[in-house]
């Protein structure tokens, strides 16, 4: 503990600021109890690994939740939690993207070598689980020739992949334990590898599963901060778990959530779609505003590099042609993990998930529009652009005048295709955390594993307000384009 006279308030102040510069945490060198109080922690977790983590009326709740929640008011600091997935949690974490994870995160070795972890707060193992209908497979001799699924980056896919060659099985990976569990029901893998809490307390969800082997030797649950970041956080989070114990709210937390509550009882239909809505709507009202900004932005830009194109100038055609062979020869999903993970792992500059997505999106759009503007442009018939310069009209009257109210004719359906394609886009930014519409929805069939309904509800969502868009850009090109 150091004294927080005026002078080591302006010191400590100084030295974060400098550290925020260089990005390494002033708290670094001084880690105290202190330095928690009233900071705020970004701390990434899973989607859905009940009941570790997972929502509840759009709520995020269950142990790992209220573990952190709890050590926060205990420790006086509060903290902002991204649900985010497994993967892309440690990813997140890798690229100061979140101060620290917490989600069912096994303490492992190799994870040693790139983070420092908690003390920890529960011992888990892997187990394997096929469909509730499945008499055939009963251990994992039974898996010969067959596919499995385990989570991207978890012990389960990597105890999967220790015995795989053994039994002569092949391991899928996917991002989430409900993705996971549907694709066993559906029969596309025959068998799924998870933690064995999750399933269990899956498996008494009535989530159409049973377990058939013993649970592995696992390792224990642990709160991660990025190697050598955060260390007040951890040493806080430390303290706050052992107060947590010695009081009884840790006891009282699991008990809370490991004491099985009774299967939900299944709505209908309209019981979904009610549910779900609230949800549903602040995911879409999300996927517009990532739309609209992106589109404009995509404007601006295919407008500039589109007259490049045309342009004289042999450096601004090149300059606009590297920009769309760029854009246009990687995939847009590349993107968004360049512009989320990536760049901030180069930079050393944490971009918050929104910026990341429009930039993705208008860019990646942008390309596309310049192309529309070109083609546009260039398939105004040279002799107009002759006849307005032989009339005595500049370059720049011939092109206001002659040119472009022709081409912009010709550009305009272009453009609303182009619009429709960025708004589906946006549905990609799913796998960086953006809670758009797509999103919301897979949080809620990992909570209620109503996945085909959800989906339905999802995509109607987007088809009607797509064709509402549509229909409206019509109208107006219709009007103003006659
Ligand atoms: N405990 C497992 C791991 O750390 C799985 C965690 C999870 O799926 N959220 O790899």
């Amino acid at each position: 503990m150091f004294r927080a006279g005026k002078l080591t308030v302006a010191v400590t102040a100084l030295l974060a600021l400098a550290g925020g510069f260089l990005g390494v945490s002033a708290a670094a060198a001084n880690p105290s109890q202190a330095a928690v109080t009233g900071e705020n922690y970004v701390i990434g977790t899973d989607t859905t690994f009940a009941p570790f983590e997972y929502r509840e009326d759009g709520e995020l709740t269950g142990i790992d939740m209220d573990l952190v929640r709890d050590i926060a008011a205990n420790q006086g600091f509060t903290v902002e939690i991204k649900s985010l997935g497994f993967d892309a949690a440690l990813q997140a974490l890798q690229s100061n993207q979140v101060d620290g994870v917490i989600a069912g995160m096994s303490i492992t070795d190799e994870r040693e070598l790139i983070f420092d972890f908690s003390d920890p707060y529960f011992d888990s193992g892997v187990q394997m689980a096929v469909a509730e209908d499945n008499t055939e497979i009963t251990g994992y001799a039974g898996l010969a020739g067959e596919t499995v699924v385990a989570k991207r980056g978890s012990e389960g896919e990597t105890f999967a992949n220790s015995i795989k060659d053994e039994y002569d099985f092949t391991v899928k990976a996917l991002a989430d334990s409900a993705t996971m569990y549907d694709d066993v029901k559906a029969g596309n893998s025959v068998a799924v590898f998870d933690d064995y809490p999750v399933l269990a307390y899956g498996i008494n969800q009535n989530n159409g599963l049973k377990s058939v082997t013993e649970k592995e030797q696992g390792s224990s649950y642990g709160f991660a901060v990025n190697k050598g970041q955060n260390p007040e956080l951890l040493a806080a989070f430390n303290t706050g778990l052992a107060e947590l114990k010695d009081n009884g709210d840790y006891q009282t937390i699991l008990d809370t959530y490991l004491e099985q509550p009774a299967p939900a009882a299944a709505s209908g239909f309209f019981g979904l779609l009610s549910d779900s809505m609230p949800a549903l709507m602040k995911g879409l009202g999300l996927t517009l505003l990532a739309t609209g900004l992106s589109i404009l932005i995509a404007l601006v830009l295919g407008v500039l590099f589109g007259f490049f194109t045309v342009s004289e100038s042999r450096i601004l055609r090149g300059i606009a042609s590297v920009y769309v062979s760029i854009f246009r020869g990687t995939p847009l999903l590349v993107q968004a993990f360049f512009f989320y993970f990536g760049l901030p792992q180069l930079s050393g500059q944490s971009i918050d998930v929104l910026t990341a997505g429009v930039l993705t999106l208008s860019l990646n759009a942008g390309a596309y529009m310049t192309e529309i503007v070109r083609g546009g442009i260039q398939s105004v018939d040279p002799g107009q652009t002759e006849a307005g310069r032989s009339l005595g009209l500049g370059y720049v009257t011939t092109m206001r005048r002659v040119v472009l109210p022709q081409a912009v004719k010709i550009m305009t359906p272009s453009f609303i295709n182009q619009f429709v394609m960025t708004l589906k886009d946006t549905s990609l930014l799913a796998v960086i955390g953006f809670a758009e519409l797509t999103y919301q929805g897979q949080q809620i069939y990992a909570a209620n594993f109503r996945t085909g309904e959800t989906l339905l509800i999802v995509a109607a969502l987007y088809f009607i307000v797509i064709n509402l868009l549509t229909m409206l850009s019509n109208k107006l090109d219709k009007r103003f384009n006659k």
